[in-house]
């Protein structure tokens, strides 16, 4: 049966036999091939055929002769020559090589006749189908299907690539989030937040040469920056973040993102694709707590443990549907009467295994992760249900603080839904005040606005914390404030330089007419001095704790009698 395939040259096969196997092998699809050596010991070719050769060019009366090396391009002529030489040798081979568009499994077998080896010869098989479709697997399992960008996976595999090939030289890694994306997704819906998502993408990615940006997951993104120190790092992080600040155009609406940026270096961050991603990922963290549109490199000082926070997060989530949270009320004290004129609602959260959390260590976690804006939403309508059970029980409390966080403040929706609760609790504006935080003046027009509204509806504004957080005081006498609180930091320890602080900031009230409690009241000594300096509203613990509802309706009960 070989003998066809043997025969010295083409031009002899003149038997009967050869041309009809001439004619099956080049009616074959894939293409079956021959190599012999020439005088120099090159491997030439001396068959070539079959439909796919011959759409190729590559049948033998182009091939003829003519060497391995003189066909085809040097890595494919490099692997097949050496392959051929092995099977020169006696053993049976099988590789894949890319031609054009095509993609072959070849194989190549020695002929063997009178125990010498005078031939070689092949077969290439078409798979180029089943290439296409492993690629295509390969790809979306390396690749986010959204943005079309490479996924954690295939970076976690660069980041080992860049660390093995390193040789010393350093690398960055940078981690991006987007902030507020969850809001931007919930107010303009999923299908804007998807054109977000890609068009930041595609922003970044324009801005280098290389294929450098991954989709981490959600509205996170991870930049790899090889061969950078530490400065190129931050310049390029400080570069995105000046791209960011270009307004986008989505579906006619213009809208302006910011981001927060962590950043790690190989190898002085992290030796490891875990430990940079986390590192830079706790810096992230750290740069969103500062504000919007910040970079912050990761540095052991950073006292974040991003898993933990993870872990609350997702715990933070289960707690909002599992109804884990509960509030607690501090009443505000009259010094001279010793009435109640009004409670702060307190946040608690009773997780299912470790027991109660300080709002101090969730607070800033649901701050972050913008899951404060539902929990402040609950936090609302449950003070609101509250004031007003305690109004048809008919314990006559003048005001119900609730704290609200600088996000929930912001949020374009955050006056309608206060004044849907308050239709839905039957509730006048005038019985609420919020506690708002000095940082909410950093961003005034809006805060101006916000404050007007609620103005409108009855309620009151009180500044916590005052005296640590804004520097400029104008806002004060620009805006309807109602109430100053004196944080309680200044009245422990009670100090010469405290009280003077103290002072002042009553002194400030008193000249803008407005109203002053002091908080973190625990000693007689404190309730003395600031009854000397005409402060008349205390809350702390000297007179009650916060308390839950029951504990706080003893409490009204005993004053009542
Ligand atoms: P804040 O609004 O300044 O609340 C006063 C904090 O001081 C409360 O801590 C209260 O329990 C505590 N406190 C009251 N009297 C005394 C005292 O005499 N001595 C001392 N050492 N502490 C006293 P808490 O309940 O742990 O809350 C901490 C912070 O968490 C609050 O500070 C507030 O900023 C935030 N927070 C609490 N509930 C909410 C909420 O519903 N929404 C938002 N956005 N923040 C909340
Ligand atoms: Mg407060
Ligand atoms: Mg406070």
């Amino acid at each position: 049966m070989s003998e066809p395939f043997i025969s010295k040259k083409d031009e002899m096969k003149n038997t009967k036999e050869e041309r009809y196997f001439e004619k099956v092998i080049k009616h074959l699809y894939n293409t079956v091939f021959k190599f012999s050596k020439d005088a120099s010991g090159e491997c030439i070719f001396t068959l070539s055929e079959g439909r796919i050769a011959e759409k190729m060019g590559m049948t033998t009366t182009a091939l003829h002769d003519k060497s391995v090396k003189e066909v085809f391009p040097e890595d494919v002529a490099t692997l097949i020559h050496k392959t051929c030489e092995e099977a020169f040798k006696g053993s049976n081979h099988s590789f894949e090589i890319k031609l054009d568009e095509y993609y072959f499994l070849v194989y190549l077998s020695p002929i063997i006749e009178n125990n010498q080896i005078i031939e070689v010869v092949g077969t290439a098989i078409d798979i180029t189908d089943r290439k296409l479709a492993e690629e295509k697997i390969k790809n979306l399992a390396f690749h986010d299907s959204l943005t079309e960008l490479p996924n954690r996976r295939l970076l976690e595999q660069h980041v080992n690539e860049l660390i093995k090939e390193s040789n010393s030289s350093s690398f960055g890694i940078l981690f991006l989030d987007i902030n507020r994306f969850k809001y931007i997704n919930d107010t303009f819906g999923h299908s804007f937040g998807d054109k977000l998502l890609i068009t930041i993408s595609n922003r970044i990615k324009n801005m280098f040469k290389k294929d450098v940006i991954y989709r981490q997951g959600g509205d996170e993104f991870i930049i790899l920056l090889p061969k950078m120190n530490r400065r190129e790092i931050k310049e390029t992080a400080e570069q995105i973040i000046a791209v960011m600040q270009n307004s986008l155009s989505i579906d006619n609406e213009e809208i302006i993102t910011t981001v927060s940026i962590g950043g790690a270096l190989y190898p002085d961050d992290g030796d490891s694709v875990e430990i940079l991603l986390k590192h830079a990922d706790a810096a992230m963290y750290y740069a969103k707590r500062r504000g919007d549109n910040k970079f912050q490199f990761f540095s052991k000082n950073l006292n974040i443990n991003s898993r933990n926070k993870f872990k609350m997060e997702k715990d933070l989530r289960k707690a909002i549907k599992y109804n884990q949270f509960e509030l607690f009320y501090q009443p505000q004290v009259n010094i001279d009467s010793g009435e109640i004129v009004g409670v702060e609602a307190l946040l608690r959260w009773k997780h299912p295994d470790l027991g109660y959390i300080s709002p101090n260590k969730f607070i800033p976690v649901a701050e972050e992760t913008e899951l404060i804006v539902p929990i402040g939403h609950w936090v609302l309508e449950t003070a609101c249900q509250q004031h007003m059970n305690w109004l048809d029980k008919g314990f006559s409390v003048d005001r119900m603080s609730v704290n609200v966080s600088q996000l929930q403040f912001n949020q374009p929706d955050f006056v309608k839904s206060v004044q849907e609760i308050l239709f839905r609790c039957n509730l006048s504006g005038g019985s609420l005040e919020f506690e708002i935080t000095e940082s909410v003046m950093a961003d005034f027009p809006q805060a101006e606005r916000v404050i007007h509204q609620l103005n409108e509806l009855g309620i009151k504004i009180s500044i916590d914390d005052f005296g640590t957080g804004y520097s400029s005081l104008s806002y004060l006498s620009r805006l309807p404030i109602h109430k100053l609180k004196i944080d309680q930091s200044f009245l422990s320890p009670l100090n010469k330089s405290n009280k003077a602080i103290i002072k002042s900031i009553i002194g400030l009230a008193d000249n803008l007419q407005l109203e002053i409690v002091a908080e973190g009241v625990e000693t007689k000594e404190h309730v003395a001095f600031l009854s000397e300096q005409n402060c008349k509203l205390v809350q702390g613990y000297y007179f009650s704790k916060p308390l839950p509802v029951e504990k706080e309706e003893e409490l009204f009960m005993k004053q009542k009698s």
